[in-house]
Formats: structure tokens, sequence, C-alpha cells
């Protein structure tokens, strides 16, 4: 199972190590990937899928709980019918999304849709380079998506409507 704690922490309840502690206080990782390792780490003996997933980071978004998780393994870690999405809301008590890393491309077509993209540009203006991301109308919330591939890729998007 991938995770931003060492093997050690994970199975800790409370304490940190003191490379996993330097690594809190730095900054680097947060209070909520601390817990959301630990929760995992007990739900893999009831969900085995977990094993071979994990997450690479997880950022707040709004009201939503992003977790990002390595390339090929979002379904192991939504579980069947969300069931491990529904156990990590209720433990954290916020909603949950599941976004694979990957390019910026692959990030929009997982949280719109293959579908629903038309294209993306590259655009520069004053502010430096962002990208412009158009879609097809579709039930989305523009900042929302915005801040997740932000979260993602570490790219400026702007979401057009066409
Ligand atoms: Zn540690």
């Amino acid at each position: 199972m991938q995770s931003p704690l060492c093997e050690i922490c994970l199975k800790n309840e409370d304490i940190l190590c003191a490379g996993c502690q330097r690594k809190l206080t730095a900054g680097m990782i947060t209070h909520t990937e601390v817990e959301l390792s630990r929760i995992l780490w007990k739900l893999q003996e009831r969900y085995k899928s977990i094993q071979a997933g994990g997450f690479a980071y997880a950022k707040d978004v709004g009201k939503t709980l992003l977790v990002v998780v390595p390339k090929g393994s979002a379904g192991k870690m939504i579980g069947k019918g969300g069931a491990i999405i529904s156990e990590l809301e209720s433990a954290l008590h916020k909603k949950v999304k599941i976004v694979e890393e990957g390019t910026l491309e692959d990030v929009v077509k997982d949280i719109i849709g293959r579908s629903e993209l038309i294209g993306i540009n590259k655009v520069f203006g004053a502010e430096g380079e962002r990208y412009r991301v158009r879609v097809r109308r579709a039930q989305l919330n523009k900042s929302e998506v915005e801040g997740i591939i932000r979260a993602v890729t570490g790219k400026k998007a702007e979401v057009v409507f066409e």
C-alpha cells in the first residue's frame, strides 16, 4: 500500500517516527494524510484491493477531500459499489473523491468524463502559462473542477463551456 507515511507509522496508532514527524512539521505531509493513511491501513484487512493501491497525497478542495492515487489504482481504492469511499467518508466526516495521478488530460477526463472534453489549450497571460480546458456543457461545478486540476497536476486551468 502506497502512503506518504512510512510503514512503522502506518501501524502506529498515535505517535510518529522522527522522519515522519519532521515531514509533518515541514508541511510535506498533513494531519489529514496521517489520519487517512492509518484508516486505510486498518481497512486493508477487509478490503484487500487497498494493499495494491494506496495514495500519493490528499488535499482539501472545498468541502471535498481529494485523494490522489497511483495510476491504474482508482478502482482498487473506490471499492465495489464505492464501499471504500463510504468507509472513508464516515471515518473522516467529509466527502471523498478519488483521482488518479496523471497528465492534465488524464485528470480532466477522469473528473469530467472522456466524452465531455473538447480540448485543452495552453494560453499565456500576464501571470504566466495556464490551460484552457474546453468542455461540453455538463453538470459541472466549474470552480471545483478547476480546484481539482490545480491540486492534482499543479497547473492553473480555466474551465470553459462550449
Ligand atoms: Zn514514520
